[in-house]
């Protein structure tokens, strides 16, 4: 089980997350959704441990995050995090070092993410020249190569095209039919939300003013949710 307990994040004297609880469990996928600036990113990168909470805690299996629990937690960013002047299957065997996974171990894992998400014939390609659809794919293969427990999806679907799209989500099917995961993904987008998602969350101002299961809710009452908290700060 992934946990915030009470987290609350300050950058400056500015709260980004104020107060924060939320658990996730192994087989669940949660979609977080919120305006811009109402902390999403600050609380997925609290989430893999790569910022730390100002207040409160993050648990993982009720251990803080150590620096072992990072290899448990894959972070898909805005950032892309890979080498523009490597090709893809070099950035993914420098990653697959950094993240100690064997190298057999990485070979059957290469073939199985780069069939699924039909980039195969892109791996010996330089980053910098793929198109922001091939980048995403590969910023996919990167994040699962190590076979992380959790999956954090700051929004993977953002400005790519339907095929793109297609591809990442059977990717993230083909993940849940082989293990428990726990992902949780943000989204401007409700309809993906509701369609992947079997909880929903709504940030306001750095707190969390909505949670529930995807078949107690409707894209009505998040929208409610959203509109009732409109402009509200921390
Ligand atoms: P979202 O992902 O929902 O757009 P963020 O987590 O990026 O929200 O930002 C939440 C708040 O924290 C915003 O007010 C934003 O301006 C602020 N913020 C985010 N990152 C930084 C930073 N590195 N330094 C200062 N303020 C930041």
């Amino acid at each position: 089980m992934l946990e915030a307990i009470g987290v609350s994040r300050r950058y400056g004297w500015r709260w980004a997350l104020k107060d924060l609880n939320l658990s996730v469990s192994p087989g669940e996928t949660l979609a977080l959704l919120g305006k811009n600036g109402s902390g999403k990113t600050t609380l997925l990168k609290t989430l893999a441990g790569l910022l730390k909470p100002t207040q409160g805690a993050v648990r993982l299996s009720g251990q803080p995050i150590s620096r072992e629990a990072k290899g448990r937690i894959g972070l898909l960013s805005h950032e892309p995090m890979l080498y523009e002047g490597l090709t893809v299957r070099e950035n993914l065997e420098y990653f697959a070092r950094l993240f100690d996974v064997e190298r057999e171990e990485m070979l059957t894992r290469v073939d199985l993410l780069a069939g699924t998400l039909e980039i195969e014939e892109r791996l010996d390609e330089p980053v910098r020249v793929l198109s922001q659809g091939f980048r995403q794919r590969a910023a996919f293969m990167r994040t699962l190569l190590h076979t992380p427990e959790v999956v954090l999806l700051d929004e993977p679907f953002s400005g790519l095209d339907t095929n793109a799209v297609q591809r990442l989500e059977s990717v993230i099917d083909l993940m849940r039919d082989l293990r428990e995961y726990i992902v949780v993904f943000t989204t401007h987008d409700l309809s993906k939300a509701f369609e992947m998602a079997e909880r929903i969350a709504v940030l306001a101002g750095g707190r969390l003013v909505y949670e529930e299961d995807v078949e107690n809710s409707s894209e009505e009452d998040v929208s409610a949710a959203f509109d009732e908290y409109a402009g509200g700060s921390a």
